[in-house]
Formats: structure tokens, sequence, C-alpha cells
């Protein structure tokens, strides 16, 4: 049996593109937070600005209309009466006031006064153009040396929180990932063991049954004797299972098993049911084949196709309560001939009808009816059946039966 590798890379492929997308969403993130902060302390600035010109001397440097922030200023005042705005940077009293305001916003930074010609604000500094000041052509900005510490300080503890939180989430995904391989190299090592120990059992079992043939042959009045019967029953049992086994893993080693060649339908049928006559009388079982016309052939593998048969008739028998009921018929289907198999048996809780063609999956109430099995022969069956291109569907119902369709393409 083979593990599912693709489904593993494309976890490992799935967790890595994840936490680089994670990284580079909190990128673009934060530098769109840091953005904003750098947009809030300008405003901030402009505004501890604003209020400092327009404290001074009654705001004498306004127009009417006000100061502008970060535009040329040109509308005429008493230029000749207002101090200018190189004097205003160095005014001790507005600088006390700006001080007030920067602080009140909170923004206790050292700045530098500049005058700067007008233009609209820059990037790092805020400037406000005072249209009564009597140099109105140039503006006051402002600067501040430690700006970026500032901005990206306010910002410590967000940074701290993503790397620690990306941190997180990456060691989380490297744990999982670890461990996934961790149980793959182990599931790798039960299902390399499991298959070995398939392949061992198989000479002795086969030197076992030979020797209850050979006991049976040797005295006859032994014959009819149940405990050689079960012996020779269990054999057969154990060496099914074992070669469903050994075909499911070579099927999975992708050894193509299958030797095509012209198949009868009904021929085949019949042959399965008279190799399994004893267990249908055994169960009380009715079985029916429906008239099959000797012209429908398969192009098929005679062996495989027989155990599939034989795998579908005896679930049938199986899974059953009361004495059962099997119709097995065969039609005509656009992609080649349908045949179904029928019974009244225990049925399949609807939520299971796809799991059970899984290896080593079972219907939970299988286990309650007390039937034995290892979950294999419907595996076994579907991996035969889509070897010949054809498909298998199950129609169930608790308490009333199931109806398994197997479709396999026509000869030619
Ligand atoms: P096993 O019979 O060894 O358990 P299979 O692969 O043949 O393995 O079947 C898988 C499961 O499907 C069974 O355990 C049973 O629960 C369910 N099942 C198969 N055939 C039938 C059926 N005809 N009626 C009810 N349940 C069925």
């Amino acid at each position: 049996m083979k593990l599912p590798q693709g489904k593993i890379s494309g976890i490992l492929i799935g967790s890595a593109l994840a936490v680089l997308g994670l990284v580079a969403f909190q990128i673009s993130w934060m530098r769109y937070s840091q953005r904003l902060s750098e947009e809030i302390f300008n405003q901030r600035v402009s505004m501890a600005l604003c209020s400092a010109v327009e404290n001074y001397k009654g705001g004498i440097l306004c127009s009417s209309s006000g100061c502008s922030i970060g535009s040329a200023g040109s509308s005429g005042g008493s230029a000749s009466a207002s101090p200018s705005v190189n004097e205003l940077r160095h005014d001790s009293a507005f600088n006390a006031d700006l001080r007030k305001a920067l602080d009140f916003y909170q923004i206790k930074l050292d700045y530098q006064l500049d005058t700067t010609e007008a233009q609209p604000a820059q990037e790092n500094c805020c400037a406000i153009s005072l249209p009564a000041a009597a140099d109105a052509d140039v503006q006051l900005s402002m600067s501040f040396p430690d700006k970026d510490s500032f901005v990206l300080g306010g910002m410590n503890i967000m940074v701290v929180a993503t790397v620690l939180i990306l941190l997180f989430t990456i060691a989380v995904l490297l744990m999982a990932n670890w461990s996934l391989f961790k149980q793959k190299r182990l599931l790798q090592t039960n299902v390399d063991f499991f298959n070995n120990m398939a392949h061992e059992f198989r000479t002795p079992l086969t030197n076992m049954g030979l020797a209850v043939n050979m006991v049976a042959r040797k005295h006859p009045e032994l014959k009819e004797s149940p405990l050689l019967g079960i012996l020779k029953k269990e054999n057969e049992r154990l060496m099914e299972e074992v070669d469903r086994i050994l075909h499911l893993a070579s099927l999975d080693k992708g050894d193509h098993l299958i030797k095509k060649a012209p198949v009868p339908i009904k021929k085949m049928l019949q042959s399965v049911l008279a190799d399994m006559a004893i267990a249908i009388t055994e169960r009380k079982a009715i079985v029916r084949l429906n008239d099959i016309p000797e012209s429908w052939q398969i192009n098929g593998d005679a062996i495989h196709l027989e155990k599939v048969f034989r795998n579908l008739l005896d679930n049938a028998l199986k899974y059953s309560q009361l004495e059962p009921e099997i119709t097995i018929s065969v039609s005509e289907d656009p992609k080649g001939y349908l045949i179904s198999f029928q019974d009244n048996g225990i049925g399949i809780p609807p939520s299971q009808c796809d799991l059970i063609f899984k290896k080593f999956q079972r219907a939970t109430h299988s286990d309650i009816h007390d039937q034995k099995g290892f979950g294999l022969g419907l595996a076994y069956v579907k991996s035969i059946v889509e070897l010949h291109r054809g498909s298998i569907r199950v129609k169930s119902e608790v308490n009333k039966g199931s109806r398994f369709d197997v479709c396999l393409p026509a000869l030619n």
C-alpha cells in the first residue's frame, strides 16, 4: 500500500505559501501603519504651528481668511506693519507658545524653524504661509531631526507583537510539518512491515492448505470431519486476505497486473456461483442470476474479474441478518455492461457509502453484526474495476439492503 505522497507535498507547499503570504501581508500592513502614523504626526505639528501663529499678537500674521498650511500664501496684508517670518522664527514668545502647543499635542521633540520658499509642505517638515507677514513670499517651516525614531517608537509594540505572532505561526507550522513527516515515515514502516508479513504468511498458509488436503486424501473417514472443514475454510479465508494485500501492494507499486482477453459475462458469473455454492448453501441464501445473452462479453482479465464478483457476492452473503436474497442482473449501458448485485442485507449508512471503497475502511455497523474482515475487499474491487476503465457505485438503505453496480466496457 502506498502513501499519498502528492497530498503531503501539497500540504508542505501550501503551508510555506501561507507563511510567505502572511509575512508579505504583515510587511505591507506595517508600512501602511507607518505612513498613517506619519500623517497623524504631521497633522498634529501643523495644528500646533497654526495655533502658535494665531496666538501670536492676536493673529496679526494671518489674513482674514486665516493662515494656510503648506500652500503658498499670496493675499496681501499690511506688510509694512507686520513682523517678517524671519523675525518670527527667532521670537522667544512665539517659540514658547509653539513649545506649549507641541507639548499639548504630545510631541516632545526638539524642533528647528526655518524659512523656505512658499511651496506645498515638504515631506519631513510642516510649513505655514503667513499672508500678512512682511515677507509673505516665504513660509515658516518646522523640521524634527528625531522624527523617524519618534514615529517608529510609537509602533514598537505593534512591530514586536507582529514579529512574535509570525515566529509563533512559523514554529507551529514547522512542528506540524515535522510531525506529519514523522507520521508518514512511521506509516510507511508499518505498511512495509504489513506487506512483508503478508508475503511471509503466504508460503506457510499454502503448505497448511496442502497438508489439510493430504490428510483428507489419506484418511477418507476424516473428509466429512467438521474440524478439518474449519481448518480448510479458515485457511482459504486467510489466503484470500493475504492475496488481496499482495495484489493491492503490487497495484500501488504500479505493476500492471491486467491481462485482457474476451470474457463472456454469463459464463463468468455462473462459474462464480458454482465456486461459492457451499457458502450459498451454508447461508441458506437464494441467489438469482437474470438471463444474460451468451454474446455479451467484456474485454478484461478473467482471473481478477472473477475475484471482483466473488468479493461482491461474498459481501452480499456476509452482511445480511436474514436468509439472504441476492439478485445478480446484467444490462446494457451506454458505457458497456452494468452488472448489479442487489441484496436484502443490513445496508450501509449513506455517510459511509464512499468510505467503504478505501483501504481498511469498514462501515461502523459491520463489527456490531460480528462480521470479520480487514476492509480490503472493496478497495481491491474498485482498483481492478478502474484498471478496466470501469466504475463502481453503491446504493444502500440501512436494514433494507444494498445494490452494487459495476460498469465495465464491452468487448471492442
Ligand atoms: P470487509 O468485508 O473485509 O470488511 P470490504 O472492503 O469487502 O471489507 O467491505 C468494506 C465494508 O463495506 C464492510 O466492512 C461492510 O461494512 C461494507 N459492506 C460491503 N458490502 C456490503 C453489503 N453488501 N452490505 C452491507 N455492507 C457492506
